[in-house]
C-alpha cells in the first residue's frame, strides 16, 4: 500500500511545500510527472453529471484546473497561509484578474502611485473606457489612504517593496485600515517581496498576487502569476478564469512547481547578496545613493525590519554623472547582463529611466525616485565577490 504521508508529522513550512504532491498515479512515480492534458475523462456518464454538478470533487477541463497547477498553487497557499488561490499565465493576467474580476461602471479603485508599468497602463489606460476610476496615493504616507477612499471605493491596490524606488507600504497599519472599511477589497502584490520574506495576508490583506516569472521561478525561464487569498474572492476569481481563459500552462506550472521547493534558499542568498553590496555602494564616492530596505539608512528601515523577514534582492543606486554615466557603467559590466527581467539566480542591471519608466514623464518618474542616474540591480545567487568585483570595475571603467 501507498505510504502517505500525514501533515501532522511536518510543522514546518518548508517540509510542508517540498512534500506537496499532486496524487502519485498508477505508475508510482517519485517526483511529479506532466499532466499536458486538455480534458480528463469521466468513469460514467453519472461522474460526469455529478463532477459538473460540483456535487463530487474531479478535473474538468485545464483552463478551469489540472494536477500541476494544482500542486502550485498549493504551494504557494501554504507559504502564504492562503485559503485558496488560482495560477495564470503570466503575473499581468493576475493583477488584470485581481480587478476585472471585480470591478463594475462606476467603481473606484485607491491605488499606491508607485506601480508595475503595465498595472499603471490598466488603472490609467483601460479601466477608464470602462468608467472605473482611480486615485494615487504615496503609499509611505498613511494618511493618504484613508483620504482617498470614497464610498465607490471597490479596491485597495499596492506593491511594497516598491520598484525600483524599494518604498515601503505599513502592512499592520494598511490591515486596520481594512478593518475599518471591510467591504473593500484589499489586494497587494507581493512579487518584490515572495512569500518567503512578507506575508501580507497575516496582516488582514484579502489577495496577495504574484508575478510568478520573477522569484518563484528564479532562473528566468517561464512566465507565470498566481493569486492566493480569501476563498470567497478566490471563488469569484475562478468564475472569471473558467469563462475568460488566463490559465497557467500545465508546463509552466510543473516548472514553477519545482523552483519553489528551492525559494527560501534562493532568497536566502539574494538576501545576504544584496545586503553585502548595497553596504559596499553606500560607503563608495562614485555613488549618491543607495536604497536597500535592510540598510540603516532607509528612511524606512524599521518597517522593513517589521514586515520583512530579510530586505529582498533588490539594490537600487544613482552613479554620479547622470543617465550617461549610468550607461557608460552598464555597458562596462562584465559578468552581469543587461535584460529587463528580475528575479533571476544571475544577478541583472536595468537603466529603469530609459526602458521600463521610459513612458513616464520627467516628473512622474523623479516622484517614484528614478533619476536619470539610477540603476537596478536584480541581484543574483553568484558568489557576491563577484557581483561586487563586477560593480567595482564598471563604476572605474566608467568614470
Ligand atoms: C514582472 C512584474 C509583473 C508582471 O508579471 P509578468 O509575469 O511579467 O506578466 C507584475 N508586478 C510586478 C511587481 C512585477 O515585477
Amino acid at each position: 500500500m501507498e505510504k502517505t504521508l500525514t501533515l501532522s508529522v511536518m510543522e514546518k513550512d518548508q517540509s510542508k511545500i517540498i512534500r506537496e504532491q499532486a496524487p502519485r498515479s498508477a505508475t508510482r512515480e517519485h517526483s511529479v510527472p506532466l499532466y499536458l492534458t486538455s480534458s480528463f475523462i469521466f468513469d460514467s456518464a453519472e461522474q460526469g453529471r455529478a463532477i459538473f454538478a460540483e456535487e463530487e470533487d474531479g478535473m474538468v477541463y485545464s483552463r478551469y484546473a489540472n494536477p500541476n497547477t494544482a500542486e502550485f498553487i498549493n504551494k504557494v497557499c501554504i507559504m502564504e497561509e492562503a485559503e485558496a488561490g488560482l495560477a495564470f499565465s503570466s503575473g499581468m493576467a493576475a493583477v488584470f484578474a485581481s480587478f476585472a474580476a471585480f470591478i463594475r461602471q462606476g467603481d473606484h479603485i485607491v491605488s499606491a502611485r508607485a506601480l508595475f508599468g503595465s498595472t499603471h497602463q490598466l488603472l490609467t489606460q483601460l479601466f477608464p473606457r470602462w468608467g472605473v476610476t482611480h486615485t494615487y496615493v504615496d503609499a509611505v504616507d498613511n494618511d493618504a489612504w484613508e483620504r482617498a477612499i470614497q464610498p465607490n471605493t471597490k479596491i485597495v491596490f499596492l506593491e511594497s517593496p516598491s520598484n525600483p524606488g524599494l518604498e515601503l507600504a505599513d502592512l499592520a497599519f494598511l490591515g486596520s485600515l481594512k478593518e475599518k472599511y471591510p467591504h473593500v477589497i484589499f489586494a497587494i502584490d507581493n512579487c518584490f517581496a515572495t512569500p518567503y520574506l512578507q506575508k501580507p495576508l497575516q496582516y488582514g490583506f484579502d489577495l496577495s498576487i504574484h508575478s510568478a516569472t520573477k522569484y518563484m521561478d528564479g532562473q528566468g525561464r517561464v512566465l507565470g502569476g498566481v493569486i492566493v487569498g480569501k476563498q470567497d474572492l478566490i471563488d469569484q476569481l475562478m468564475f472569471f478564469i473558467r469563462h475568460t481563459g488566463p490559465a497557467m500552462s500545465p508546463f509552466n506550472a510543473w516548472v514553477l512547481s519545482k523552483s519553489l521547493d528551492t525559494l527560501s534558499l534562493r532568497m536566502d542568498r539574494h538576501c545576504s547578496n544584496a545586503l553585502a553590496l548595497a553596504n559596499v555602494l553606500e560607503k563608495h564616492t562614485e555613488i549618491v545613493d543607495v536604497k536597500y530596505p535592510f540598510l540603516p539608512s532607509h528612511p524606512q528601515y524599521e518597517l522593513a525590519t517589521k514586515q520583512m523577514k530579510a530586505g529582498g534582492g533588490i539594490v537600487t543606486f544613482e552613479v554620479k554623472g547622470g543617465a550617461a554615466r549610468a550607461f557608460r557603467f552598464l555597458d562596462a559590466l562584465q559578468m552581469i547582463l543587461y535584460t529587463s527581467n528580475l528575479g533571476d539566480a544571475r544577478s541583472i542591471a536595468t537603466h529603469p529611466g530609459s526602458t521600463t519608466h521610459s513612458k513616464l514623464t520627467e516628473k512622474e518618474r523623479l516622484n517614484l525616485g528614478i533619476k536619470p542616474g539610477s540603476v537596478r540591480l536584480s541581484v543574483g545567487i553568484e558568489d557576491k565577490d563577484d557581483i561586487i568585483a563586477d560593480i567595482l570595475q564598471a563604476l572605474e571603467a566608467s568614470k
